[in-house]
């Protein structure tokens, strides 16, 4: 027998659906696919209603033994088993255990290397951000070793990834009034350890010197002083933003675009085509204080809420250990999401004079089906960022500032 690590967030643990209470429910807007058995099972079902929808609004793809239906969604967009009242039709009459794999897996995500099982959640689930964002002990995460047959089919975790990982989550954890004090000291950091060449143990004491430095640079000011040397830079910021809402809007009809849209309209009043240069620089400034003088004090009373969210983007990226993007490249699009997430938030707070949960669930689950919706969706989004910033990682630190 072989031994397998899983590692599971107390986020996870905590979970479950709550059904006709969600704000905004997944048996809608994207492909609901059924294996071979699961779609013969409704087809052969006594049940009437379960039998007479597979009938007429399951369409055969065959794809393979796993995709081999999908069943269609009606004029609203709903998956043909919704009910009236938000419940779904097979898991009130046959059981949990009757639903396709597609259903009864989200929102739950897991990566299976050869030894470990990272289990997550995504966040495109309104109640996922809830359990994610809103609970201090959230990230908290238990290791399990569990025995089965043989190892996983798949590779082997990157060790120096796994060692990245952990010290940058450490350098995100310290507390700092701000968490572009700790993104900045990551900057530095990731810098550092790009260049260093050697054996893994020669690596790692000069990894725990240069984070020990950092760590002790935050508490002294240093890493304050140093950001106050960098300029914002507005063009970069107009861009990014503009860029971003233009691919929400003409994006994919999915679950959470129109949650996002009526927050991405708050966000667009700053930035009217109609606006002068000067008119847009004073706007991007106004939601900067927009985020200090109303957004910031919120947040600081509540500091679980943004600290959950860089681990929970840590531990769920895989930053670091997934080699497909370069770790800078990874850091680039944690921050330019963030600087999204705040700018949204800026408006909303400027708008209503307040934050309320409401308002962070609304703008992470909405956002994140837009952005964790597939792999194609992230490589737009790198490539648009690449087109806009020019190839230059460094300038992730105007962002921050
Ligand atoms: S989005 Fe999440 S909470 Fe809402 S219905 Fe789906 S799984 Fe349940």
């Amino acid at each position: 027998m072989k031994e397998i690590l899983v590692s599971q967030p107390e986020y996870v643990s905590n979970f479950s659906c709550i059904g006709p209470a969600c704000e905004d429910h997944c048996c809608k807007q994207w492909d609901i696919t059924l294996d071979k058995n699961t779609y013969k099972k409704y087809l052969k079902s006594e049940i009437p209603g379960v039998k007479n929808i597979a009938v007429e609004n399951i369409a055969l793809t065959k794809k393979s033994h796993s995709n081999w239906a999908m069943i269609k969604l009606n004029e609203k967009g709903n998956c043909s088993y919704l009910e009236p009242d938000n419940l779904c039709q097979i898991h009130r009459t046959m059981g949990a255990e009757a639903l396709s794999k597609t259903c009864s897996t989200y929102p739950r995500y897991n990566v299976f290397y050869k030894k470990e099982v990272i289990e997550s959640l995504t966040l495109s689930c309104p109640e996922a951000a809830r359990k994610v964002l809103f609970n201090e002990t959230a990230l908290n995460i238990n290791n399990q070793t569990v025995t089965q047959v043989a190892f996983n089919d798949t590779a082997d975790l990157n060790v120096e990834g796994k060692i990245v990982n952990l010290f940058s989550a450490n350098l995100l954890m310290a507390p700092q009034n701000r968490i572009e004090h700790n993104l900045y000291a990551l900057v530095c950091f990731l810098l550092y350890t790009e260049k260093l060449t050697g054996s893994l143990d020669s690596k790692f004491a000069k990894m725990e010197s240069v984070y020990t430095t950092l760590v002790q640079q935050m508490d002294s000011g240093e890493i304050v002083q140093a950001m106050g040397k960098v300029s914002a830079e507005q063009k970069l910021e107009l861009a990014l933003l503009g860029g971003i809402q233009q691919a929400i809007g003409y994006g994919l009809n999915a679950r959470g675009k129109v949650t996002l849209l009526r927050y991405g309209k708050e966000l667009n009043q700053y930035f009217d085509v109609n606006f002068t240069e000067q008119e847009i620089s004073e706007h991007l400034l106004r939601l900067k204080q927009g985020w200090d003088q109303i957004a910031l004090p919120w947040l600081g009373q509540r500091p679980y809420i943004l600290r959950n969210y860089f681990q929970y983007r840590l531990y769920h990226d895989r930053f670091a250990i997934d080699q497909s993007i370069p770790v800078l490249k990874q850091l680039y699009v944690l921050v330019v999401d963030y600087f999204y997430i705040k700018s949204v938030l800026s408006a909303h707070a400027l708008a209503h004079g307040s934050l309320t949960e409401q308002a962070i669930i609304d703008v992470m689950y909405s956002y994140h089906s837009y952005r964790q919706h597939n792999k194609i969706a992230t490589k737009s989004f790198i490539a648009e960022i690449d087109r806009v910033k020019r190839n230059d990682d460094l300038s992730v630190l105007q962002l921050l500032v």
